[in-house]
C-alpha cells in the first residue's frame, strides 16, 4: 500500500515513520520498517503507524532504511505478514506494493529447494530470490533485476542489503514509485505526499524502471540494465 525509503546522513527511522504517517490516508492494516545498522534491524506490527513508532527502539540508528504500510492481498493482516520481508540469512529486506501473480509457483520451487518461508505473503518470494541472485550478480541492482524477471504481476518495491549499507534499490511496474532528491540524501516513496516535507525535487519512475539511490545521487535504468535519463520536477504544494 505505502512505501518510504531513505539513504543519507540522518537516522532513517524517524523519517520513515513520518513518511508512513503521511500515507495513512490511503488505508492499511499493518506497518513495518527496516534500518541497516550492522545487520538489519526490523520491526513490524499489525495496526497503526503509531503502534509501529512505539515499537521502534531508540537504538534503531542508521542512515539507510525502508518502511511500509500494508493492505493485505496474500495472507491475513498480522505481525509476521507485515513488511519488510527478509531472506533466511536476514541480509535482504523488501517492501512491496502490488500483487505477484506467480508467487505460489515460485514459492513451491524455492521450498522444494530447501528455502524456509515465514510468512504467507506473495512478497516474501522476492526477498529469497534477491538473496539468491545477489550472491551471483555481485550488485544489488543486478540481483533485483534478476529477481523481477522471474515474477509476473504488479509491484512498487524498495530493497536494502545489509552488506551494502549505502544504497537502496527501488523498482516499479504498475504501482508508483517517486524518488525525492535531497542535499546529500535521497528519498523514495509510493506517493509524493511522503516526501514534500523533505524535498520538492522529484523524479517519477516509469513502469519497467529501477533506480539505485545513494546519499550523493541516483541513477535509473531499465530491466535490461540500460541507463535512462530523468529530468527532476519541482513539486509546488504546501506540505
Ligand atoms: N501483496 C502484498 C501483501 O499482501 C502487498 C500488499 C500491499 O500492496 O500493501 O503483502
Amino acid at each position: 500500500c505505502g512505501i518510504v525509503a531513505y539513504v543519507g546522513p540522518k537516522d532513517a527511522a524517524p523519517i520513515l515513520l513520518e513518511g508512513l504517517q503521511r500515507l495513512e490516508y490511503r488505508g492499511y492494516d499493518s506497518a513495518g520498517l527496516a534500518v541497516v545498522n550492522r545487520g538489519l534491524k526490523v520491526r513490524k506490527v499489525k495496526g497503526r503507524v503509531a503502534d509501529l513508532a512505539a515499537a521502534v527502539p531508540a537504538r534503531f540508528k542508521g542512515g539507510l532504511g525502508i518502511g511500509h504500510t500494508r493492505w493485505a492481498t496474500h495472507g491475513a493482516p498480522s505481525d509476521v505478514n507485515a513488511h519488510p520481508h527478509l531472506d533466511g540469512a536476514e541480509r535482504i529486506a523488501v517492501v512491496h506494493n502490488g500483487i505477484l501473480e506467480n508467487a505460489d509457483e515460485i514459492r513451491a520451487k524455492l521450498v522444494a529447494d530447501g528455502v524456509d518461508f515465514v510468512s504467507e505473503t506473495d512478497t516474501e518470494v522476492l526477498a529469497h530470490l534477491i538473496a539468491r541472485a545477489v550472491k551471483e550478480t555481485g550488485t544489488l541492482a543486478d540481483a533485483v533485476r534478476t529477481a523481477l524477471k522471474a515474477v509476473v504481476g504488479t509491484y512498487g518495491i524498495a530493497v536494502v542489503d545489509a552488506e551494502r549499507p549505502g544504497e537502496v534499490v527501488v523498482a516499479r511496474n504498475g504501482s508508483p514509485i517517486v524518488i525525492g532528491i535531497g542535499e546529500k540524501e535521497m528519498f523514495a516513496a509510493s506517493d509524493v505526499a511522503a516526501l514534500v516535507r523533505y524535498t520538492r525535487q522529484v523524479v517519477h519512475l516509469e513502469d519497467g524502471e529501477l533506480a539505485v539511490l545513494k546519499a550523493d545521487g541516483f541513477h535509473t535504468f531499465t530491466m535490461d540494465a540500460r541507463e535512462t535519463a530523468k529530468v527532476p520536477l519541482t513539486v509546488d504544494w504546501d506540505a
